[in-house]
């Protein structure tokens, strides 16, 4: 399944570049909690930033370099944790901005991390299995030193998987000459992966997008929605919300969109994407490759589950739903969501809404660490705890401060971590 993005993105426009999105964010929920200047100063900076340029012997003999990053935004509550992303869009900017979302992530579901990104700028779709494993393996070796059980964790991102992350766990455990599986998590089963990692994500919009509807008093029954991508996130949340019994409407992958109001087939959508790498063709649906205007069809609930900045300026004003859960990471411009928010539109932010993938994550390495694995019922269950708690902390937080779920999710997750930056005092 691919996790592409239907709507081009624009990195020319102070819009569109989400670190100053997230920044923006950052702002106003450190006003609302009157954060005094030192820890502000030091929660907006990334700790770390690692560039590395990587060689890499492709199929036709000749050798490429590969810029990548690696970038820790904070580790106060405990290591690094975030995804690698390949993709030709990575850009500094944008690792910066993800990994500090991580960091907040991590704070608002309550799991002992901080956070960090990494993305290499490349086209894994034009690479062979071949060309991918010497990428991932050289670009593993030259952020070795800073990456580790104790230090910095990585995952899946986009166009990044199991196997991606098999390569790194072998990387890693051939240079410190013992097995290593903690070092990343969303690994496959095999090699200390946990039961429900890979539907993980889905998993949390699914009961996020549950939790919203019990707050607008809506059913699944009569909620039409709209999944934007059709990858990990966007793929499987839309199976999990169609099992749930809301009637999925529309999916898209990066090439276009299908559409059906009386619902779309969940199973057989998924297993035709499979089989024929694209929406087109799906029997039962209407097919378009106009992504932009997929966004603006009549639903009730919007799952953008693709990339960032989907959610701008220049269309929000003709978005018909209302209710927004984020699957992806930074869908919605600091812009957008402000319009969204005066329109009274419900947005359950990224930071909540996709924070089911970190948490199993979070499962994976507690498992690993402890060489005992649990069921998937066990670890369904405990997601669906933290993510219900953190829903009901977020909305409790939005509401004593009069704010969107956005800004409370900053509020609540900026708090907590600032409340470890007093507790922990500098080291001088
Ligand atoms: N890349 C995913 C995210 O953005 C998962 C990160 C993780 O599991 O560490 O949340």
């Amino acid at each position: 399944m691919s996790s592409g993005s239907a709507v081009a993105t624009h990195a020319h426009n102070d819009e569109f570049n989400p670190f100053l999105s997230m920044q923006k964010g950052f702002d106003t929920a450190a006003d609302h909690l009157g954060l005094e200047q030192g820890v502000r100063k030091v929660l907006s900076m990334p700790d770390r930033e690692l560039t590395v340029n990587v060689p890499v012997l492709m199929d036709n003999g000749k050798v490429e370099v590969f810029t990548g990053h690696r970038v820790q935004h904070n580790t106060l509550r405990g290591p690094s944790k975030g995804g690698i992303r390949f993709s030709p869009d990575v850009d500094i900017d944008e690792v910066r901005a993800l990994a500090a979302w991580m960091t907040w992530k991590c704070s608002v579901v309550n799991v002992p991390f901080g956070g960090g990104k990494g993305g290499v700028i490349c086209d894994p779709r034009s690479m062979s299995i071949g060309e991918q494993e010497r990428l991932t393996r050289r670009y593993t070796t030259a952020i070795l030193d800073i990456i580790g059980p104790d230090r910095d964790v990585p995952a899946p991102d986009m166009n990044t998987n199991e196997q991606t992350m098999a390569w790194i766990m072998d990387t890693y455990s051939m240079h410190e000459r013992k097995t290593s599986t903690a070092v990343v998590t969303g690994k496959p089963l095999s090699i200390g992966g946990s039961r429900g990692r890979l539907e993980a994500t889905g998993r949390g919009v699914m009961i996020s997008a549950n939790e919203a509807l019990k707050m607008i008093g809506l059913r699944p029954e009569d909620t039409r929605v709209v999944v934007q991508g059709a990858g990990n996130v966007g793929g499987l949340g839309a199976m999990l919300l169609h099992r749930e019994g809301y009637r999925i409407t529309s999916i898209s992958d990066m090439y276009g969109y299908i559409v059906n109001e009386r619902g779309l087939d969940m199973p057989a959508v998924l297993n035709h994407l499979r089989e024929k790498r694209t929406l087109e063709g799906f029997d039962g649906a209407d097919y378009s490759t106009d992504g932009k205007a997929q966004l603006e069809l009549d639903c009730e609930l919007l799952v953008p589950a693709a990339t960032e900045n989907q959610i701008t300026t220049e269309n929000v004003d003709r978005i018909k739903a209302r209710l927004i859960v984020e699957g992806a990471n930074g869908p919605t411009t600091a812009a957008a969501s402000e319009a969204l928010s005066k329109r009274g539109v419900t947005v359950v932010p990224d930071i909540l809404a996709n924070a089911g993938g970190v948490t199993v994550s979070y499962f994976e390495w507690v498992q690993d660490r402890m060489g005992y694995f649990w069921t998937e019922e066990i670890v369904n269950s405990r997601l669906e705890q933290i993510m219900v708690q953190a829903f009901a902390e977020v909305r409790q937080t939005s509401e004593k401060f009069g704010v969107d779920l956005r800004t409370g999710a900053y509020i609540l997750s900026i708090g907590r971590v600032a409340s470890v930056y007093r507790m922990r005092g500098i080291f001088s």
